[in-house]
């Protein structure tokens, strides 16, 4: 009986922290270049590329806050004042100066005619006598200058810096850039992400029903998830399928790609001494590391450039996160999304997600040598909870829970201890 050959030792890049992994993923990231005009309509979700400066105030006027009576707080020092009803202005009109003795009947939004410097609003007044046009009312308390004014400039001045380039659009900034007029935005173009998934074993959902899977197949889960969470993070996505399973097929696949993306995005395949066809394609055309990062779950991963040309100085960027579905999922989160922030030059695209202190209302697992990000949801008494399996395999961690809990390497928690939690929605 012949011997077997001695097992090649398996090389394990020494285990990096994941902060450093992200400080270093963030130096190779210079941000996208180009803009595009976009109707502010449309601009949810994309980053400014020049800050804004406001051409006028905002309000454009002093006006009413309340349904009411416009009047001179001289006039209104004591109680039960009477003031003669002059005019009338609703919003989006203008008034007369208001003189002594006078009120305006003024509705929420419209100007203060000059001469005024407060409103009264009208469950502080009433009409004595006939309710005419031309009445009287009288003004139940007294009234102090200024009260329910909205003064000119008071939200916006002239001139003022309302957004600052690298801001991330929501819909409170489109409101805010609508409110001094702007119905186009310059934003930062979206990065372009070619996506690939790698493993014989996938099967596309809709290809073959799931009574009639052959063994061993599994369905492609990261391929949606991954598509869901670059369109999120403002990308352009190209899916590129299943990466071929030949190399020449391969090397070809990813040269193509990489002549008009910013990021060629694979899962699976980057575990130390795993066999697939990324990894020596990529290392063909440019060059490819394996980190090995100390999180849980999400080891293995992997940082790469390739050229846009044969030859060309000018690069892609090649990540390769892990298989496991949650592994590939958290990595994503804590380290593909911001370096997409910086790409489309947000400025907070360095902050990290923003954990918040809660009590763990569990004990925890047994300490790992790495930090490691439990799926874990906030209970009814302010508390958290912890989903029972945290296998990284364990696609329905992810959908139970609403957050991470961020514990520390060699940490156990216990029942009662206060925990750093990072919502889902810092991280997605
Ligand atoms: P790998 O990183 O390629 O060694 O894969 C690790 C684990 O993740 C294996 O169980 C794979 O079957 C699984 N996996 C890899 N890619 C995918 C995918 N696109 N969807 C679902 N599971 C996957
Ligand atoms: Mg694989």
């Amino acid at each position: 009986m012949s011997a077997l050959p001695p097992a090649q030792p398996v090389k394990f890049p020494p285990l990096r922290s994941l902060d450093d992994a992200l400080a270093q993923l963030l130096g190779f990231v210079q941000p996208i270049q180009g803009t595009q005009q976009v109707s502010t309509f449309d601009a949810d979700g994309r980053v400014l590329a020049q800050s804004i400066t406001s051409a006028i105030n905002v309000p454009g006027f002093d006006n009413s806050a309340m349904d009411g009576y416009a009047v001179r707080a001289a006039d209104c020092t004591q109680a039960n004042a009477a003031l003669k009803v002059t005019q009338r202005i609703a919003a989006g009109q203008s008034g007369q100066t208001l003189g002594a003795g006078e009120a305006a009947r003024i509705f929420t939004g419209a100007p203060v005619p000059p001469g005024a410097d407060a409103v009264v609003m009208q469950e502080d007044c009433e009409w004595i006598g006939d309710a005419t046009v031309s009445g009287m009312v009288r003004i139940k308390t007294p009234v102090r200058a200024g009260q329910w004014l909205r003064r000119a400039g008071e939200d916006i001045a002239r001139g003022a810096n309302v957004l600052a380039a690298g801001t991330l659009l929501g819909p409170a900034e489109l409101g805010l850039a609508a409110s001094i007029g702007l119905a186009q935005l310059t934003v930062t173009r979206r990065a372009r992400v070619a996506l690939f998934s790698t493993g014989d074993e996938l099967v596309m959902p809709g290809t073959v029903p799931p009574q009639a899977m052959p063994a061993g197949a599994i369905y492609n889960s990261n391929r949606f998830f991954l598509r869901a969470l670059l369109a999120r993070a403002g990308c352009e996505v190209t899916d590129m399928g299943i990466v071929p399973d030949q190399r020449d097929a391969t090397v070809a696949a990813l040269a193509a790609a990489a002549q008009s993306h910013d990021v060629i995005l694979t899962s699976g395949g980057v575990s130390v001494g795993e066999e697939d066809h990324i990894k020596p394609a990529v290392q063909q055309l440019g060059h490819l590391d394996l980190w090995s990062i100390s999180m849980k779950p999400g080891k293995p991963f992997a940082y790469g450039q390739i050229p846009r040309a044969a030859g060309s100085a000018d690069t892609v960027h090649f990540v390769g996160l892990p298989g496991n579905p949650v592994s590939s999922l958290v990595t994503f989160m804590l380290l593909v999304r911001p370096m997409l922030a910086a790409l489309h030059g947000r400025m907070d695209g360095a902050v990290g997600p923003q954990a918040i202190m809660l009590r763990a209302d569990f004990d925890g697992p047994k300490a790992d040598k790495r930090r490691e990000f439990l799926r874990a949801r906030r209970n009814a008494q302010g508390g958290l909870d912890l989903f029972p399996n945290q296998s990284s395999g364990v696609l329905t961690s992810a959908v139970w829970a609403d957050g991470l809990i961020d514990n520390p390497a060699l940490c156990v928690i216990a029942k009662g201890d206060m925990v750093r939690f990072i919502p889902m929605s810092q991280l997605m």
